[in-house]
């Protein structure tokens, strides 16, 4: 039997050893640990389980192979602009050292930037898309608990996006519920969100979120997960939107919330997203 310490500290291990991103060292460790402790190993069975169905649900068309590196490489082709004279390069640092500031001052008194901050690995940028409207609408700004009436909602949503909103509900465990449903911008980019809440004393808040995908942006053939903060974040990609579901429910509750809204949300997706 294993400490309740080891037991957690592999449980932090479990999802980047599924996905296979843990080095050769920490996956051999995992493995010791599994062996020796049914009760990971059982949670780790649960989370492949629950992986499995997702990407069965939400897989999709794959991007071609060198599609990513072909964007990445336009975006680094330099733009040579002729600049001589001193003064522009005094001029040009002087800018780089206010916006460095502006932007170290802003992100203290910003509580969101600093939670986007804390996120890392390979799919941190595209994670953090869906992160920051949950951070930006349902955790850190005034917003109605009380359940906003339907009719609102509607209105909020608009006519494209107004008939998912029955959908989730249907799909949602019997204590969660749609409380807000809009459009909004966080960052500059537009997003169509549910705010749902509910769990232990209904205190928990999770955002599904759907926002248009760049060119640049890609969750292909899979499913998404990173523990950021106190907040889970999983994102999968369908038909031309990201779709994320986040919260402050531990890892595998979220996961299974995701399960249980990824089908709905495709198949929304495919009928009503248009070009
Ligand atoms: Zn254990
Ligand atoms: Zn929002």
């Amino acid at each position: 039997m294993n400490t309740g310490g080891a037991c957690e500290k592999l449980r932090g291990h479990l999802d980047a050893y599924l996905s296979r991103e843990l080095s050769q060292e920490t996956s051999r460790e995992v493995e010791r640990h599994l062996e020796s402790c049914p009760q990971c190993a059982a949670e780790l069975e649960t989370r492949a389980r629950v992986r499995a169905q997702l990407q069965a649900a939400v897989r999709s068309t794959p991007v071609p192979p060198n599609l990513e590196a072909k964007v990445r490489r336009v975006l680094n082709a330099k733009v040579s602009r002729p600049r001589t004279g001193l003064w522009a390069v005094a001029a040009a640092a002087a800018v780089i050292v206010c916006v460095t500031l502006v932007g170290l001052l802003r992100e203290r008194a910003n509580p969101e930037q600093a939670i986007l901050r804390k996120t890392s690995g390979r799919l941190a940028a595209v994670l953090n898309v869906g992160l920051r409207d949950h951070l930006h609408c349902a955790v850190f700004r005034k917003y109605s608990k009380q359940p906003v009436a339907a009719r609102q909602m509607d209105a909020d949503l608009g006519p494209e996006f107004a008939a998912l909103v029955p959908l989730v509900q249907a799909k949602l465990p019997r204590d969660f519920r749609v409380i807000q449903g809009h459009r909004c911008i966080a960052g500059g980019r537009q997003y169509t969100h549910l705010i749902i809440s509910g769990g232990a004393g209904g205190g928990k808040l999770v955002s599904l979120v759907l926002t248009r995908k760049l060119p640049s942006e890609s969750l292909s053939g899979g499913i998404y997960q990173a523990g950021v903060d106190r907040f889970q974040v999983v994102g999968f990609q369908s038909h031309d939107y990201l779709a994320y579901v986040i919260s402050d429910l531990d890892a595998s509750q979220n996961l299974q919330l995701e399960a249980a809204l990824a089908p709905v949300v495709r198949e929304y997706l495919a009928a009503h997203a248009t070009g």
